[in-house]
């Protein structure tokens, strides 16, 4: 069941003019795919989608053919790729939902191949190439499973081939051999083929930092959101409220375990929010939320259901609205400022606290 006091409120309009922004600032005629893997970071696959798409984005990257099938349910006709390709037994459903994988096996394409083949329809994939993230893709130096898959396609487009950076955030020398690993396997690939591919390799710290990198295509996730750059517009505001304030005596401890013992007479708030709603037990004693455009401290523990306030310098009562993350007014709390309290990155916080509260769209 969803905590019935705290929501998250989701600006779609933000969400498009993000899309804009994001436009404007890559080369031009990029072009974009959204990443909506797991629940859009929390944001809700179907809501955000729709927008996008009416705003005219390019495509959508899900992590899994479930999601891909979530979205051609909610009516989503744009090319939908699957960032982790699949499994056996799940070629069907790519095939029924026309989604395009990025296949990172020989044995995938075979499979994929073989079904294509028996139900008479061609499909198209893209080649997931391993440059060095560690994770999942064809080993960039490993032209023998590359010419197995170029032999044995026989009713599968390859249409692209992606890789993905893992550290644009801090190695500039490693993002650019990355990519010079990629422009190897794409160049090889397009003279094997003889034709142009859909090259992909980007996502937000790579795309913003590096326009070498973005290719044909570039993945965007987190900046739609409203995070990775400045002058982006944060999606999700999560709001409480308080529903008690009391004065404890100086030397009354709050909360599990005692951490927190009040130095003096202490008006304590509580918010009807804590780990369960994805507010992480990390920010015990350390967090802070907004009353009235002022920052408030989490003290103690936050405990499943509830998180202790200080309301040193407020003038609030019981029923009064509180911002947990994102903008009221003037004030603005970023989840990636919240996140890094909790020894996290945004895309933790808004995937945890969005797809455990109740959303509200506009
Ligand atoms: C999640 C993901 C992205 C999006 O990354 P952001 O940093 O959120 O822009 C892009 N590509 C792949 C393969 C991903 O898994």
């Amino acid at each position: 069941m969803n905590n019935p006091y705290t929501y998250a409120r989701i600006d779609l309009k933000g969400l498009v003019r993000n899309l804009t922004s994001i436009k404007k600032s890559i080369r031009k005629g990029t072009a974009v795919m959204a990443v909506v893997k797991s629940d859009a970071y929390g944001h809700g696959i179907a809501a955000v989608s729709t927008a996008l798409e009416r705003a005219g984005v390019d495509g959508f990257g899900v992590a899994f053919i479930q999601e891909g099938v979530v979205l051609r349910q909610a009516g989503i006709s744009s090319p939908i790729y699957v960032l982790s390709g699949f499994q056996p037994g799940e070629e069907d459903m790519l095939i029924d939902h026309n989604l395009v994988p990025l296949v990172y096996s020989a044995g995938q394409v075979e499979l994929l191949d073989r079904e294509s083949g028996k139900r008479n329809v061609r499909r198209n994939i893209h080649l997931k190439i391993d440059t060095g993230m560690g994770r999942l893709g064809f080993l960039y130096d490993d032209m023998t499973a590359l010419n197995r898959v170029l032999e044995k396609t026989k009713n599968l487009n390859i249409t692209g081939v992606a890789t993905h950076i893992s550290d644009a955030h801090d190695s500039a020398y490693f993002t650019k051999v990355q990519i010079k690993r990629f422009q190897k396997v794409q160049g090889f690939l397009e003279s094997r083929l003889s034709r142009r591919l859909i090259s992909h390799a980007a996502n937000t710290d790579t795309f913003f930092n590096y326009p070498e990198s973005c290719f044909d295509m570039v993945r965007a996730g987190i900046s739609l959101y409203g995070y990775g750059r400045k002058g982006l517009t944060p999606v999700m505001h999560v709001f409480s409220k308080l529903i008690s304030v009391k004065t404890l005596k100086k030397g009354y401890a709050v909360s599990y375990g005692r951490t927190y013992r009040l130095k003096k007479d202490t008006a304590v708030g509580v918010l009807p929010v804590g780990y369960a709603d994805g507010y992480s037990r990390m920010l015990s004693n350390t967090g802070f939320v907004g009353i009235k455009g002022k920052k408030v401290y989490v003290i103690g523990r936050v405990t499943m259901n509830h998180t202790m306030i200080d309301m040193k310098g407020v003038n609030a009562r019981v029923g009064d609205k509180v911002l947990i993350i994102g903008k009221d007014g003037t004030m603005y709390i970023g989840a990636d400022q919240i996140a890094s309290l909790a020894s996290t990155i945004s895309y933790e916080l808004l995937c945890s606290m969005g797809s455990s509260l109740k959303r509200i769209y506009e």
